[in-house]
């Protein structure tokens, strides 16, 4: 993977563009992908951005939101695929291996596009993209993206769309400006966002006080029926069966951020929320200090992420995944003291 410095010259030069973000995307993720589609749409390129799967209504509210393509989405399957096909760019944003586009992987793959990466998980896949820049230091893609706006020598170029969207992921990925993530740079770049008018308030109320009453009586039934506390391993589990979801009638989104209850607890390291999805099971760990979960992550459950956030899957049951869990943090009690 070459620098994505090499590719700035070119974006002077209208092209067919495509870009993408990894399944069932968060506001890092949208907001990456949209904040990189209002800076490019200025050089007169013609840009589709397509999501492997569909999203949450709290993104719903990003600016060229309504314009997204879902990949999964059978009304837009000839647009995806008239998209991808003449697509000459493929940006490849907030994911670190084409496996985080679901679906969409193989027909990624098998395109004669040139592939750009901008990501800030670990070990990145390098030999699917032609150009790219990956690190782990960054809070979040949308900072990167707002890093290769200023330092290709468009600053100018960055308007109210541009800021509301890079906003929204930097928020997201750094717990709004709570975690280590959280540099010096990150505020620079939000006091430089602020400059251009963005109303942050705003943008927060959109994303986390827009949900409906039923989901939060769902976590007040998860919390008090489907939590459960492993002291001797400082960890604290949420598992959650599939007719919960369906009681509650949770949609995509619902559960984003269940997982940081359990790590509230005094003196918990590992939190962990294991969902039910009917066709999967989901997981999401989330660590304090020294716990490393990416590695946890991809030994236990086919998954990755980052060092204090990760995420895996298995095709197993709720019950068989808990069983495997347990046994897990047995293992590892000895890092979780
Ligand atoms: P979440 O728990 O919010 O789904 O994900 C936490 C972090 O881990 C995110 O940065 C996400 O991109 C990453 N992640 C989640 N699930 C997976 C997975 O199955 N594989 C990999 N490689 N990363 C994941
Ligand atoms: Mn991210």
């Amino acid at each position: 993977m070459k620098s994505i410095k090499e590719i700035y010259p070119s974006f002077a030069t209208p092209k067919k563009i495509v870009i993408t973000m990894h399944q069932k995307p968060d506001p890092d993720a949208m907001g990456s992908s949209l904040g990189l589609y209002h800076f490019l749409k200025q050089f007169g390129h013609t840009i589709q951005v397509i999501s492997p799967t569909n999203w949450a209504d709290f993104l719903k509210w990003m600016p060229g939101c309504e314009n997204v393509l879902d990949f999964e989405n059978p009304k837009d399957r000839e647009k995806v695929d008239a998209a991808l096909k003449s697509a000459e760019w493929v940006f490849c944003l907030d994911y670190n291996t084409l496996s985080r586009t679901r679906h969409m992987a193989g027909m990624l793959k098998s395109l004669k596009a040139t592939k750009i990466l901008i990501d800030h998980h670990q070990q990145p896949e390098v030999t699917e993209f032609q150009y790219g820049i990956s690190s782990t230091a960054k809070s979040s893609t949308c900072e990167m993206v707002y890093d290769v706006i200023v330092e290709s020598g468009h600053d100018e170029k960055i308007n109210l769309e541009v800021a509301q969207c890079l906003y929204a992921g930097v928020m997201g990925d750094t717990g709004s400006f709570r975690f280590s993530s959280t540099t010096d740079s990150v505020h620079h770049m939000i006091a430089s966002l602020k400059k251009k008018g963005l109303e942050h308030t705003l943008i927060h109320e959109a994303v986390y006080d827009n949900f409906l009453e039923n989901r939060l009586r769902f976590i007040g039934h998860v919390l008090l029926n489907r939590l459960q506390v492993f002291y001797e391993s400082n960890t604290a589990m949420i598992s959650i069966p599939w007719k919960d979801l369906v009681k509650y009638d949770i949609k995509t989104g619902d559960t984003e951020g269940l997982v940081n209850y359990p790590l509230s607890i005094q003196g918990i390291k590992l939190a962990a929320l294991i969902i039910d999805r009917n066709e999967e099971i989901k997981l999401s760990f989330r660590s304090k200090g020294n716990f490393d979960v990416n590695t946890f992550a991809r030994k236990y459950f086919d998954g990755g992420g980052h060092f204090n956030a990760a995420g895996g899957r298995s095709t197993e049951s709720l019950e068989a995944t808990v069983q495997r869990f347990i046994n897990a943090i047995k293992e590892n009690q000895s890092l979780l003291q």
